[in-house]
């Protein structure tokens, strides 16, 4: 692996290549006058090595915080940096404990003085949840940023080390600020509002749906063109709501011929169930069943849609079933919300209020 060079390499040497530990260090800061960024490293592809250059899958997680920054030129002349590495794992692996962990480490770093932006580099199957979840809890307006490379560090034409250089552009510009927080890959600038992943394999695989792109990046250019208004960030009724555990809630996807197994199964382990409906959330027979079972046991049920565009809304179904409406979030984000809001309340028209503004 050519990947890795100079004192970070050294200390990768030291800490060994899967290190967890929590690593502060200082990246060679020549001028104090440059933004100081925290990059909070948790794995992904980004992170990832395998052994040939043209081997895009099956490879492993290996690459440390600061090591992936070290491997960009350039970066040195943006900002002064500090690292930690909340995990060096795939992103499908991320649990509550780390997603809990990693927003607890975000907020420190926002809530220091000398720290400008964050940019965290993620695993790309699961970033949308994350990047949904600090949206609505992290407490800032700063710049919250993440990125991640749908092909590994040592892979031909690699894009992890551009993103991590637009990243870091974009975390240190101030115009980044009271944005939420933004998803940057392949020179587009996303919020996690809207982001999703749309492609399994290609570098321009994170897309906006219908709201668009808030801006692009290129070198050590940016410009926004649009801003979201959707509450976050410092205006979340959810912010620092990573301190306390959050409510079991399951997505369950609904299609042709379904039966009611999956909801006698989970209406047992969870406050909440996000319905993945078909089209703007119809529900087959016995998902139209499994909602009314959900209902008796007190189990809140969310219509979010298969369709990855367009919008569920409040219909006479919630009435008959007594299920909610997930508007525009798709299941996985829509789980996300559903999560914070039980912490909250149990209050069904209090969380369909959340569903509708958030
Ligand atoms: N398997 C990877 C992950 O951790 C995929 C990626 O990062 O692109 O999500």
């Amino acid at each position: 692996m050519v990947l890795l060079l100079g004192p970070a390499r050294i200390l990768q040497r030291t800490l060994g290549d899967n290190a967890l530990a929590t690593q502060t260090a200082n990246q060679s800061a020549p001028s104090p006058d440059l933004p100081r960024i925290a990059i909070i490293a948790t794995g992904g592809t980004i992170a990832s090595a395998a052994p040939d250059k043209t081997q895009l899958a099956d490879y492993k997680v290996s690459v440390s915080a600061n090591d992936l920054v070290s491997a960009v030129p350039g970066l040195e002349e943006l900002a002064q940096f500090e690292f930690e590495q909340v995990c060096n794992i795939e992103s499908h692996e991320i649990d509550d404990e780390i997603l809990l962990r990693l927003a607890a480490s975000v907020q420190r770093f926002c809530d220091r003085d000398d720290i400008d932006g964050v940019v965290i580099t993620h695993g790309t199957d699961t970033l949308e949840e994350t990047a949904f979840f600090l949206h609505l809890t992290i407490d800032t307006i700063k710049p919250v940023v993440m990125v991640g490379a749908m092909r590994p560090a040592t892979a031909l034409s690699a894009d992890g080390p551009l993103n991590l250089f637009h990243a870091v552009v974009v975390a240190s510009n101030q115009a980044s600020a009271s944005r939420g927080v933004l998803v940057v890959m392949n020179d587009r600038i996303v919020s996690a509002r809207h982001v999703t992943k749309g492609h399994a394999n290609a570098v321009d695989a994170f897309v906006p749906t219908e709201f668009g792109y808030l801006g692009l990046v290129f070198g050590r250019w940016v410009q926004y063109q649009s801003r979201i208004d959707m509450p976050h960030t410092a205006f979340s009724d959810f912010k620092r709501g990573f301190t306390h555990d959050l409510a079991a809630v399951d997505i369950i996807y609904d299609h042709q011929g379904a039966k009611t197994h999956h909801y006698g199964a989970s209406i047992k382990n969870v406050k909440g169930i996000v319905l993945a409906a078909t089209g703007q959330g119809s529900l087959s027979p016995k998902a139209s069943q499994g909602a009314l079972m959900a209902k008796e046991v007190g189990v809140v049920v969310v219509r979010s849609s298969r369709v990855w565009q367009g919008v569920v809304r409040p219909s006479v179904k919630d009435e008959q079933f007594g299920t909610l409406a997930a508007y525009t979030l798709n299941p996985a984000k829509a789980r996300v919300l559903l999560r914070l809001a039980l912490q909250r309340t149990d209050s069904r028209e209090q969380i369909q209020k959340w569903f509708a503004i958030y």
